[in-house]
Formats: structure tokens, sequence, C-alpha cells
């Protein structure tokens, strides 16, 4: 079986834009809707020659009480069948508390984690992205999965893990 990738985070980060991105296609539900996409969606992807499996997760309602909990428990299981993670975060508003929960259970599975600093659409996001460094989980990689900019960087990193 092919290795597992896991894109991870909580909603509206852009998980979905960034499957596209690696997909080159647009087959992952941006803006998902609620009760229709399922809590993880796995595609064949390839990157500078390798195969593997790439999983969105999500789908979730964003405005449902107890949310935190709910990405947490998705993030659990998704974290737990990945052979590495991809941490999605947007880098224009920080780690939130649900970032935090999240980050907690990627320390506690031991599994390979590439950090992306989503939304970075320009060199004047770097510096939010640097900000990232504070939750311990290596190098903050910047990126704008909705123009391309440091997908490939990221690709690279998260090859060197799976
Ligand atoms: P998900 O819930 O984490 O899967 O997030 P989505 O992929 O559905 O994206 C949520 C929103 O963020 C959408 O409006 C996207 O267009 C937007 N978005 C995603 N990536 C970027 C990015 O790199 N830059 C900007 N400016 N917006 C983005
Ligand atoms: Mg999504």
């Amino acid at each position: 079986p092919l290795p597992v990738l896991a894109v991870v985070g909580r909603p509206n980060v852009g998980k979905s834009t960034l499957v596209n991105r690696i997909l080159g296609r647009r087959e992952a539900v941006v803006e998902d809707t609620p009760g229709v996409t399922r809590d993880r969606v796995s595609y064949p992807a390839e990157w500078a020659g390798r195969r593997f499996t790439l999983v969105d997760t999500g789908g979730w309602e964003v405005d449902v009480a107890g949310i935190e909990s709910k990405v947490a428990e998705q993030a659990e299981v998704a974290i737990e069948l990945a052979d590495a993670v991809v941490f999605v975060v947007d880098a224009t508003v920080g780690a939130t508390s649900t970032d935090e929960r999240v980050v907690e259970l990627l320390r506690r599975s031991g599994k390979p984690v590439v950090l992306c600093a989503n939304k970075v659409d320009g060199p004047s996001g770097e510096a939010d992205a640097a900000y990232l460094w504070a939750l311990g989980l290596g190098e903050p990689h910047p990126v704008s999965a909705l123009h391309g900019r440091g997908t490939g960087d990221l690709l690279d990193a998260a090859m060197a893990v799976l």
C-alpha cells in the first residue's frame, strides 16, 4: 500500500485548497457544505516521482457548538491513520486554542509533521509564518495554497519524512 499523507487543521485554514493545489485539479470541496463532505477523503497523488495517498480532512460544520472537540476528535483519527501529517495553520490568524489542541495530539502521536503556514500570499506574510516556530513543530513553511506559492518546498519537506 502507498504511504498516507494527511492534511489536518481546523476549518477554513485552506486544507482543501492545498489538496487541490497538490492534485493539480479541483477535486476537494472548498468551503465545505455541512453534512455533504465526509470526514476524510483520500486521493491518489504524486510528487517528485513518488506516489502516495493524500487525505483531506474536515467537512464538519464550522458553527456548531463544541467545534473545538470535534476538530480534535477528527484530527486524532486522521493522524492515527497517516504515515505523516501536513498540519495547516492560517498564518494571517496565528495559532488558536483549537490549533493548540491539534498540536498536542500531533506531539503525542510521534508521527512526522510538516508545518504549513498557509495564506502567505506575498512576502509581507513571511513574518506571520515565522511566529509559528513557537508551536514547537519545527520550521513553518510559508505557503499560499490559493496561488501555489511555496507548495513545492512544502511537498519536498513532506516527501523527506513520508
Ligand atoms: P478548509 O476548511 O481548511 O478545507 O479550507 P478551504 O480550502 O475550504 O478554504 C477556506 C477559505 O480560505 C476559502 O475561501 C479559500 O479560498 C481560502 N484560502 C485557502 N487558501 C488560501 C490562501 O493561500 N490564501 C488566501 N488568501 N486564501 C486562501
Ligand atoms: Mg476542506
